[in-house]
């Protein structure tokens, strides 16, 4: 896999030049590690941004659509010379676009506060600018959290005090194609421990995508059914013929308004049931429980990286198991995923590696496995 490899190259190239800051000059090495741009600088926060498309790898085809593009916004906040990077994802199912996010970025002035450390006055003001809008909140989001953790030196994952050996590993997703196809997708899935399947559509179909998978490789498949079973004794049939077939969890296999049907679903599932669709933001949570076994947190949709962790907090209270997901993003918001993802049971963070025009270079997928580094914040490079 040439990003694996591209990945682990840069891990060594950084390692590298961090020894040699050290020896040269302890501002150099914070300026190397992603931090200060430059001495001093205006202690204005200021908000910038741009339109970016994502080109896909392959035709990416899910329940719904297919599509060869998503829709990005990349944002920077600047700050006392440091810069926060940031990102908006969209992919057209949500709602939102590149003219939606930005026409909402105009809105956010972050000059009326004094300091990046306001996070909770800074982001309760952002998610009242309007209703709905997430891509566009995480992007103000994560360029804050990028922010305030390149001035304090450190990254999320340690200030909110993780511990970076519990990260699971990623799955990688196959998209529904033909056998042929599939095949090849499936072979070039080899390096990650899990292959995440889209079903949803019809019986045949469905179960062509996972015998194909099966001919190439017994590697664990996790299932993401998008919505696509709306009959619950269909559902259950089928997560239970899956169970055969070295499955290790179901996402949101019924429509998401399909509560009571859904939770008849899980008591009597052989497999975890998590919410993705049904789970937008942390004030979801507490329906879900008894329905759900667990949830999918993205940052696109619940406003970043606060209430993430947010999530993380209620869900593990409700005894609710947890997935970090993504959507098609660059390495910006996939190593901002990442943060949380050391208190996870499960994780979707492939969207940066179904691009073939990737801005940074951040997260690392060592051995199928999401590894967190030392760089400070969101732990980001812009290429
Ligand atoms: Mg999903």
């Amino acid at each position: 896999m040439k990003e694996v490899t591209n990945r682990r190259d840069f891990l060594k190239t950084a390692g590298l030049l961090t020894a040699a800051a050290t020896i040269l000059n302890p501002f150099d090495l914070f300026a190397q590690k992603g931090g200060r741009a430059m001495k001093g600088g205006s202690k204005t926060m200021v908000l910038s941004f741009r339109p970016y498309d994502a080109q896909m790898r392959h035709v990416f085809t899910i329940a719904n659509s297919s599509r060869t593009t998503t829709q990005l916004v990349l944002t920077e906040i600047t700050w006392d010379g440091y810069v926060g990077y940031g990102e908006a994802a969209m992919p057209p199912y949500l709602g939102e676009t590149q003219a939606s996010v930005i026409d909402f970025l105009k809105k956010v002035d972050l000059s009326r506060f004094s300091s990046p450390f306001e996070i909770q006055d800074i982001l309760t003001y952002v998610d009242a600018i309007a209703i709905n809008n997430t891509a566009a909140k995480a992007a103000v989001d994560i360029a804050l959290h990028d922010l305030v953790g390149k001035i304090l030196g450190q990254p999320w994952w340690k200030i909110w005090g993780f511990n970076p050996a519990n990260t699971p590993n990623t799955s990688f997703t196959v998209g529904l194609d033909t056998e042929a196809v599939v095949k090849e997708k499936t072979r070039e899935a080899s390096p990650y421990k899990v292959i995440k399947v889209k079903l949803g559509r019809d019986e045949a179909t469905d179960k062509m995508m996972v015998n194909t998978i099966r001919s190439v490789t017994d590697t664990i498949i996790c299932v993401d059914a998008n919505q696509g079973w709306k009959d619950k004794h269909y559902a259950l049939d089928m997560i239970n013929w899956l169970n055969e077939r070295n499955v290790n969890m179901i996402e949101q296999p019924m429509p998401k308004l399909l509560l009571d049907e859904t939770a008849w679903v899980t008591e009597n599932s052989p497999l975890p049931i998590i919410a993705d669709e049904a789970c937008q933001r942390l004030t979801d949570i507490p329906k879900l429980k008894g329905a759900y076994n667990g949830i999918n947190i993205k940052l696109m949709k619940c406003t970043g990286m606060r209430e993430a962790r947010e999530m993380v907090t209620l869900a593990k209270a409700l005894h609710m198991k947890l997935m970090i997901g993504c959507m098609t993003e660059t390495s910006c918001a996939i190593s901002a995923a990442a943060q949380i993802a050391p208190e996870t049971e499960w994780a979707d963070l492939d969207g940066n590696l179904l691009i073939s025009n990737d801005v940074f270079k951040g997260m690392l997928i060592v051995d199928g496995k999401i590894t967190l580094s030392d760089l400070p914040g969101i732990g980001v490079v812009k290429l």
